[in-house]
């Protein structure tokens, strides 16, 4: 990525304080800025998908694809998913976190036992996108917990992403986007990142976004130059697979905001690609 010459450590520490605090501003006003944001989501998104991204065929190359959740991979890239897998194309399929905090504190949850439901569901869901279970892999590290790993804790799981990435040589990654409005869907593009710098793997990384158009609307996390590079796949075809595979996340339907899972049924997926040296 090409890195400007001027004073980049205080611009980024500027930025980070200004991501903080906006944060916590869009917190106190989330109860008045929700009707706002769910009337625009959708709208913004259709604009996303239909004007503001330029089309691409399907990329016949090999993918990892890093979901922080179960369930990342199939709202992401899940037609993109099946369309390789019907062309005969390897992809393999990394679940980053163990699940356990999708019901939050809800009473009377069970948590050792939603971590095997969301790992059940999750391998059903991409057995329908066509990808066997040898090809999935979990790294169990905690739910909501991503930003805040130790150090030893992380650079296990940077080292066994980049021990991934040597042995199988992806040609492209996907990963959720590196503003994705939530922190294991940021942390696991970190992650990602440090796996990609350590195992030294030429590759294209594309970035999914999950959260960040339907969470967006009132802070937008995209600049310019990331809306000007937005690419659609029209992935029509493994639609209705895709919505299987989303309906076999039975335990996750429910604990999902209205309105969410409708922008990963319109027929295309949106990806934004990293700009690297290599
Ligand atoms: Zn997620």
């Amino acid at each position: 990525m090409t890195q400007s010459t001027a004073t980049p450590a205080p611009r980024a520490a500027r930025r980070s304080v200004w991501r903080a605090v906006s944060r916590r501003v869009l917190r106190v006003l989330a109860p008045v800025l929700r009707p706002v944001r769910d009337w625009q989501a959708p709208r913004i998104h259709q604009w996303m998908m239909h004007q503001a991204s330029k089309p691409i065929e399907l990329p016949g190359k090999s993918a990892l694809v890093i979901a922080p959740h179960h369930d990342d991979e199939t709202f992401g890239c899940g037609g993109l998913i099946a369309l390789k897998r019907d062309a005969g194309v390897h992809v393999k399929i990394v679940i980053v976190t163990d699940g356990r905090q999708s019901h939050g504190s809800v009473p009377g949850t069970d948590v050792d036992a939603l971590t095997q439901t969301r790992k059940r569901e999750a391998l059903r869901a991409i057995n329908i996108l066509g990808v066997a279970g040898e090809d999935v892999h979990f790294l169990d590290l905690p739910d909501q917990g991503l930003l805040k790993l130790d150090e030893a804790r992380r650079k296990q799981a940077v080292a066994q992403l980049a021990d991934l990435l040597r042995t199988f040589r992806p040609e492209e990654l996907y990963v959720n986007h590196r503003t994705d409005r939530h922190p294991d869907h940021e942390a696991a593009y970190r992650l990602t990142e440090s796996a990609i710098a350590e195992a030294a793997v030429p590759l294209r990384v594309n970035q999914n976004p999950n959260r960040l158009i339907w969470k967006g609307p009132c802070r937008v996390s995209l600049r310019p130059k990331d809306l000007a590079g937005a690419l659609r796949l029209d992935v029509r075809a493994a639609q209705e697979r895709k919505d299987r595979a989303i309906a076999l996340y039975a335990s996750q339907l429910p604990v999902l905001p209205p309105g969410f899972v409708g922008q990963f049924q319109q027929g295309y997926e949106l990806f934004f690609p990293t700009e690297r040296a290599n």
